[in-house]
């Protein structure tokens, strides 16, 4: 499945955020969220679309596509060492698909920070060291693998290997994260299942105070300047106050009081948007009588690998695709309308699918 995995220091505010996420679902009956296990949670991905496409088909049943959110706790300095429970707490990364960093960049001296002070950036740099050294370990001993197997010759692929991992290495050695060494295709090819920490996708939270909400504070500033190289979304949330909202009883009132601090929505939306683009998924929809439904898929699919997320059978017999535009639909109202305007497009294996289709697959069984 899907899955985010929430990382930070201690008392930075990850549970809250947790907590948010979870508290997400009495926003909107339409987005449930349930815990699965104490830190694990499923998410429903808010998208107006899906909401609109409901209004129109009223279909029997309306699902949303989801997420999974992994909070994982007791991240310490020298977790990589077995520190703490850290171990296990890094295996767990290990199987997320991104991850988010939780920074604290709220003051509060009834909160006691592990390392005595306010510095998301010292902060950031104690976590990712930790994930370095974890993957340092890892290259070497697959680099010890993989060098010798080359060295026995007839491999070109442990030879490309070994030169991925070398150059790894060196980064890594430098306290420097494994994603910014580039690789090429083929290189990728060859690297795909080290599932290494420091190559996944990130994005950093500010966890901020409810006077910075809306603008950030220097804590977020100095984030964003340390970042701006590595290509990497910042989102400012406030955790404790949205966790305060989020146990009010109606939808009006949690408006109200997000108005009063300026916000439109919790900023835990714009976190599970941006959680979703990280991921380079996109979304198409299915929209029957029975049921109206999201579905994800890697971006830049062809439409019989996106119809392959609805069914393997989908895929295999994959014939062609009716495809209508999103904005079409709303428009006008209907398939059938659709259809009549000429707005129905039958697409090919070759078909790109785009953000936001409503598709109908033909295939052979
Ligand atoms: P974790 O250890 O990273 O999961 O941190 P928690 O979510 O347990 O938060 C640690 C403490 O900080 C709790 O007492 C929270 O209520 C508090 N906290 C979390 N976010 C905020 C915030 O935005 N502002 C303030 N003042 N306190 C917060």
């Amino acid at each position: 499945a899907l899955q985010c995995g929430i990382v930070g220091l201690p008392n930075v505010g990850k549970s809250t955020l947790f907590n948010c996420l979870s508290n997400a679902k009495a926003q909107s009956a339409n987005f449930p969220f349930c815990t699965i296990e104490p830190n694990v949670g499923v998410i429903s991905i808010p998208d107006d679309r899906l909401i609109r496409l409901t209004e129109l088909v009223k279909p029997q049943r309306i699902q949303p596509s989801v997420m999974e959110i992994v909070d994982i706790a007791g991240l310490v300095k020298g977790a990589s060492k077995g520190e703490g429970l850290g171990n296990k707490f890094l295996s767990n990364i290990r199987e997320t698909s991104a991850i988010i960093h939780v920074l604290r960049c709220f003051e509060d001296d009834n909160i006691v920070h592990v390392d005595g002070s306010v510095n998301p950036i010292r902060d950031k740099e104690t976590i990712d060291i930790e994930l370095q050294l974890k993957d340092l370990e890892n290259v070497e001993a697959r680099l010890q693998k993989a060098a010798k197997l080359a060295k026995i010759g007839k491999n070109p692929d442990a030879v490309r290997l070994t030169d991925v991992l070398g150059r790894y290495k060196e980064v890594l050695e430098q306290g420097k994260s494994a994603r910014v060494v580039e690789l090429s295709e083929a290189d990728e090819k060859v690297a795909a299942d080290l599932h290494l920490l420091t190559t996944k996708p990130i994005l950093y939270v500010c966890n901020v105070d409810e006077a910075s909400v809306v603008n950030g504070n220097v804590h977020v500033d100095a984030v964003r300047e340390a970042v701006k190289n590595e290509n990497a979304e910042v989102i400012v949330v406030g955790a404790g106050i949205e966790a305060d909202i989020a146990e009010l009883e109606t939808y009006e009132e949690k408006q109200m009081f997000l108005e009063d601090l300026g916000l439109k929505e919790p900023g835990v939306n714009k976190l599970i948007k941006a959680a979703f683009r990280l991921l380079e998924l996109e979304t198409y929809f299915t929209a029957g009588v029975k049921e109206v439904r999201s579905w994800t898929y890697p971006k830049g699919a062809k439409a019989p690998q996106a119809a392959g997320v609805i069914h393997t059978d989908f895929e295999k017999g994959f014939i062609r695709a009716e495809v209508i535009k999103y904005e079409d639909f709303s428009n006008l109202g209907s398939e059938a309308a659709c259809k009549e305007a000429g707005k129905m497009n039958v697409e090919g294996k070759e078909y790109v699918v785009q953000d936001g289709d409503i598709m109908h697959f033909r295939f052979n069984v």
